[in-house]
């Protein structure tokens, strides 16, 4: 099967999900490369990152992102220089693996290749049959226009800075992602819309993790087109989103923050969208009706995934729903 996934939240649904399949289950994960960023010379994925060591046992749990037991000396060092930027979270385990992608890709190894020999340390032990794929070779960056805390009127940062630096804190009027419009999926992305048996969207940010991957050019009609039953869980749950910004970028992007407006904006298969079904969770049962009229079918299960267990029958309910 094939999941869409950004940082934490898919790769805590990864997680449970793996739990549920069978050991020689394949899995092809397409990773939103959009938060790539290049800092102090190094090619930075965090979102690849993520899901590479959270499925390989490295991830930090409690923080969600970076390497467990990590030390910041090197981060502290280029501070004592007063090299910009200082907020980035550059652990010194983590540095390893941006510099390995770095020489890599200044080798001429496509982002691709550079991820698979990444995973071979992380996941072809321990979870042979899981494949990731960054959503494209390209480079692909999303910016937020915010009105500048300084007082300069609205400008665009990149993403990072605005999560990590801003902590999304100021206003945000939209979403411009650099060099989509050009960018090609990268090589066995298509396939793995096409050619998989069930195709899951995790609960990752809609618009900055899965909403990127869908508007690199033929994504979104390869997944309207696929033949597979196509599932979402949502990320909304009750009024807000349980972690992260989606709420403020929904906000910008003049979408409602809830689970059935999520749902309607990915739409109906049936209707051009990308959803045959979609989870919300118990506390919003009430706007299961709204999503079935926009024709998706819609179940309502606990949807916090706060341990395995619980992200394992989110997964179940997700694969219950594409192959009743
Ligand atoms: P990021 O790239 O690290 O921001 O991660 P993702 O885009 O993959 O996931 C972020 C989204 O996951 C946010 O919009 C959250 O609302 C959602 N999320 C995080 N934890 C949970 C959870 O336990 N349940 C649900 N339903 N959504 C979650
Ligand atoms: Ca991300």
């Amino acid at each position: 099967m094939t999941v869409v996934s950004g940082g934490i939240g898919g790769a805590r649904f990864l997680r449970g999900l793996l739990h549920v399949l069978g050991p020689d289950d394949e899995v092809t994960v397409i990773g939103n490369t959009a938060d790539d960023i290049w800092l102090f010379g190094l090619k930075v994925c965090p979102d690849l990152d993520t899901v590479m060591y959270t499925l390989g046992g490295g991830i930090d749990d409690e923080r969600g992102w970076g390497r467990e037991d990590e030390s910041w000396r090197a981060k502290e060092e280029l501070a004592a220089y007063g090299v910009e930027p200082t907020w980035f979270g550059l652990g010194d385990r983590d540095l390893a693996t941006h510099l390995v992608r770095t020489q890599m890709v200044q080798a001429g190894w496509s982002l691709s290749a550079v991820t698979t020999a990444l995973c071979a340390r992380w996941l072809s032990a321990l979870r042979p049959a899981v494949r990731l794929l960054p959503m494209s070779d390209d480079r692909v960056e999303t910016h937020v226009v915010i009105e500048d805390p300084g007082g300069d009127g609205r400008r665009a940062v990149h993403f990072q800075e605005y999560w990590v630096r801003l902590h999304a804190e100021v206003p945000a009027y939209d979403v411009v992602v650099v060099g989509q419009a050009d960018a090609t999926p990268a090589a066995g992305v298509l396939e793995a819309i096409t050619d998989c048996h069930v195709l899951l969207l995790p609960p990752s940010n809609p618009v900055v993790s899965v909403g990127t991957v869908l508007d690199v050019p033929g994504v979104r009609e390869a997944v309207t087109a696929a033949p597979a039953p196509v599932v979402g869980v949502s990320p909304i749950v009750g009024a807000g989103a349980v972690r992260g910004m989606a709420d403020q970028l929904l906000t910008a992007l003049g979408v409602e923050v809830s689970a059935s407006a999520v749902a309607v904006r990915y739409g109906a298969r049936a209707r051009g969208g990308v959803l045959d079904g979609w989870l919300i969770d118990t506390v919003d049962q009430a706007q299961l009706p709204v999503i079935e009229a926009a024709g998706i079918a819609c179940r309502a299960v606990p949807l916090l995934m706060r341990d395995l267990r619980a992200s394992a029958s989110m997964a179940r309910a997700a694969l219950d729903l594409a192959l009743p």
